[in-house]
């Protein structure tokens, strides 16, 4: 599968850098696990004898990363990628900067994506050809609605006029209000997210099978991942899929989720990048389960890089850049609210600002 890195022969090595940021959202977002109007991310560069690869690592709060952690690790990464050329198997690359120490798997994703769109650009291919993804075949992404007034609510309707499926993020006691006020101004497909907020799992399938009356795809992450029999049941019974999220991070978690979990959420923050990734979604469909990728709140670089992937997967939950301020680099477009990539070597971005000085 990745004979291709093998293909580009240079004994120099190469150099990491990176730059922290903070994210600064449109508009507050809430969620069940609380609520936040920016995130901290990190811009990585890696460069092999004048050609840059990009990545990005966001840290929400639930995986215990921020800006120190991700700094202290990627001082470590640096130090190793030194020992590498990208003509190295990337798997032996990947794996050595996986056992710098356990966790971190936003600052190793940011590595992976920047060492793809490295090699990408040095064999002046897409990823996504590299990947064995058809990038014809793409999808509608899911626009978020993040728990709000009625007001809001409506606001973020309007905003997501050109997207067909809606992500609303459920898991407290306004939850069927919620969905009721979407109701009242749209028909939209919706997703629902309710981060692990419902804990009971009867009161969780009298909610779910109303909600697929009210044109309901799936559910992500009902209840909270500890409760793995109560989800088992929920599952069992559900009329819709049963999504994990919190539950599945990576490639190791997917035994776990197997007869737990209708399918899966893959987000390259969660499973240290597109390599893991990629192995995540072939197991999965080994077992049967569906597929979604989704993002946390990144710009177009992660959002890119994950977007590689898309073509084979059932659902997309790509908006992270269309909730930003400021977005820094140029990648993926979003067109009638499809994600369309393009055919730059590499993850397909540009920083649309000086991050690197
Ligand atoms: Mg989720």
């Amino acid at each position: 599968m990745y004979q291709w890195y093998g293909l580009y022969i240079s004994m120099a090595h190469m150099k990491l850098s990176y730059v922290p940021k903070t994210l600064a959202f449109k508009r507050p977002f809430s969620i069940a696990h609380g609520s936040r109007d920016s995130t901290p991310v990190v811009f990585t560069r890696l460069e092999h004898e004048g050609v840059f690869g990009y990545g990005e690592a966001s840290m929400p709060p639930y995986l215990a990363e921020d800006h120190p952690t991700v700094l202290a690790f990627l001082a470590k990464a640096k130090i190793l990628l030194q020992q590498f050329k990208p003509a190295d198997e990337i798997e032996s690359i990947l794996s050595a900067v996986d056992e710098i120490e356990k966790g971190n798997t936003a600052a190793k994703a940011c590595i992976d994506i920047a060492l793809h769109d490295l090699v990408g650009k040095l064999q002046n291919k897409p990823c996504h050809e590299l990947l064995g993804a058809d990038k014809l075949k793409t999808l509608f992404t899911a626009y978020t609605i993040p728990m709000d007034d009625p007001q809001g609510i409506r606001e973020r309707i309007e905003e997501a006029k050109e997207y067909s499926i809606l992500k609303v993020k459920l898991g407290s006691i306004n939850d069927k209000k919620i969905i009721e006020e979407i109701r009242k101004h749209t028909s939209k497909n919706i997703i629902v997210d309710a981060n692990e907020g419902w804990a009971d799992k009867n009161t969780a399938l009298e909610m779910i099978e109303w909600l697929s009356g009210q044109n309901v795809l799936l559910v992500e992450q009902p209840m909270p991942k500890v409760q793995v029999e109560a989800t088992a049941w929920l599952s069992a019974k559900s009329p819709i899929p049963i999504i994990a999220d919190e539950a599945v991070q990576r490639l190791s978690d997917i035994e776990k989720a197997k007869g737990v979990y209708t399918g899966i959420n893959i987000k390259l923050m969660k499973c240290t990048g597109l390599h893991e990734a990629q192995k995540m979604i072939l197991l999965a469909r080994k077992y049967g389960m569906k597929i979604m990728i989704g993002c946390m709140s990144e710009t177009s670089c992660g959002v890119s890089a994950a977007a590689q992937l898309a073509p084979l997967v059932d659902w997309i939950d790509l908006d992270g850049p269309l909730l930003l301020k400021e977005d820094f680099f140029d990648g993926a477009l979003f067109s009638k609210g499809k994600i369309i990539l393009n055919d730059l070597p590499g993850i397909g971005v540009k920083p649309n600002t000086a991050l690197f000085q």
